[in-house]
């Protein structure tokens, strides 16, 4: 078995060719949407995906075409008769760039300024890629572990082709340990595994009052507006603080794992200087551990053009992030129930139900998590944080579904400063370096701390 510094150096000796891989990755326009780039850059992508795997040993990878057109591709390095199965999962699509004009260096070069890699889809998620690249050339043919991989091809569109595919092609992707690597760090240096997810449950509420618009003037102060109306629902949702009021929802819970401190976390979500946080609990209960209501859009009338007339109908689409230990579809029937009962003078409001997703736990014990851990101590020289995150993952939900007795783990690449799906998208190399020698540990270790 090779030894713990003998990989941490070949790692290092690697590095060179983990920036060509990522280099070669991002130069793939590889967005899963005809509309906006031609299919031959996913087609690219995949190419270069299986072309890569194959060099490393992978001799039957694929390319899967699943229901929503985009394709996955999975593949097989057997390992020992008897050893346990690790499944790698990473995606190949990227997020569109957005604003062209905002990005400081070319989107789809990779370009290095102050020690850090900018392009599309150099953090999210082709630096997890090469994570995955890199440790398994560290670890040569001494694989004592079976490994599987799957990547997959729209994970930015939330088409959902893999979700489909999944448990249609169990067999193919059974695995003991499942590391999903589309998550991060705490910070650069701060190792991170992220053992839940938030689910969520979306409803779009109509509110209406009149038959149509009225003069302000000549109506306004005794015709019901219902604009007015929508609003004294959707401030009901929060208590002036910003904790999340909906009747029947607990929204009191803590969170076990890192804090996350205030300081850092207005930095992260660029909070203007003097606004305040919301919420009476610490930021990690606020976003990982409770329910949030989010209000994503409102119809009314824009200020431009706008006219002195009472609105006769207003509609708002809002958003429940729901926290592990909470049914979604019992927190979106909460979230109508509340709203039907909080609207004002005998409003007629109508509610329809839109998306909604369970939350996730993955595993926080077992020999893949001690495994995992104890390499995240041994490559960073400190202990591994336990985080939550705040959005849904809905792959990692038919995962477990597919395959209950497999420990399921996020990590990766992905630290707050990758500024993931915006402008000027980055990587910390010494990221890729040391979740490379995290990843390659784990792949040797896991065999023996299994047993
Ligand atoms: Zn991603």
């Amino acid at each position: 078995m090779v030894d713990d510094e003998v990989i941490r150096g070949r790692i290092k000796t690697l590095m060179p060719k983990a920036r060509d891989d990522l280099a070669a990755m991002v130069a793939y326009k590889s967005v899963h949407d005809a509309a906006q780039f031609p299919p031959s850059e996913c087609e690219g992508m995949v190419d270069w995906l299986l072309g890569t795997f194959r060099e490393l040993g992978f001799a039957d990878v694929r390319a899967y075409e699943t229901p929503d057109g985009s394709k996955a591709v999975c593949g097989e390095r057997k390992g020992p008769e008897g050893a346990p199965t690790v499944l790698l999962y990473f995606h190949h699509d990227v997020q569109p760039p957005l604003d062209d004009s905002a990005w400081n260096t070319p989107v789809w070069e990779l370009t290095e300024v102050d020690g850090r890699w900018y392009g599309r889809g150099a953090a999210d998620c082709k630096g997890n890629i090469v994570t995955h690249l890199t440790a398994l050339r560290a670890l040569g043919d001494d694989l004592p572990v079976t490994v599987k991989i799957v990547g997959e091809g729209s994970e930015e569109q939330g088409t959902g082709g893999l979700e489909a595919f999944v448990p249609t092609h169990a067999d193919l992707l059974r695995a003991d340990a499942i590391l999903v690597c589309d998550a991060g760090n705490f910070a650069v240096g701060v190792p991170a595994v992220t053992s839940t997810l938030r689910g969520l449950a979306n409803v779009v509420v109509s509110v209406d009052t009149m038959a149509g618009p009225m003069h302000s003037g000549m109506f306004g102060g005794a015709a019901p507006d219902a604009l007015a109306a929508l609003i004294h629902m959707l401030s009901t949702l929060r208590d002036e603080q910003g904790n999340t009021t909906v009747h029947g929802l607990d929204a009191t819970q803590t969170w076990p794992g890192a804090d996350y401190p205030p300081d850092q976390f207005r930095e992260d979500a660029s909070v203007l200087a003097g606004v305040h946080l919301l919420g009476n609990g610490r930021v990690a209960d606020m976003v990982w551990a409770r329910p949030a209501v989010t209000v994503l859009g409102i119809d009314v009338p824009p200020v431009v053009g706008s006219s002195a007339a009472i609105q006769p109908h207003a509609r708002a689409r809002i958003n429940l992030r729901v926290p592990p230990g909470m049914n979604a579809r019992r927190a979106q029937d909460a979230l109508i129930a509340h709203l039907a009962q909080a609207a004002p003078w005998g409003a007629k409001v109508s509610i329809e139900r839109e998306a909604d997703g369970e939350p996730f736990s993955g595993s926080t014990s077992g020999a893949a998590y001690d495994t995992l851990t104890d390499a995240m101590q041994q490559a960073y020289a400190r202990k591994a944080l336990v985080e939550g995150q705040g959005g849904s993952i809905p792959l990692c939900n038919v995962f477990q579904d597919t395959f209950p007795d497999a420990e399921i783990m996020l990590i990766g690449v992905e630290e707050p400063r990758c500024l993931i799906h915006a402008p000027n998208e980055s990587v910390d190399p010494s990221e890729i370096e040391h979740m490379a020698l995290v990843e390659a540990l784990f792949l040797r270790n896991y065999a023996r701390n299994r047993r």
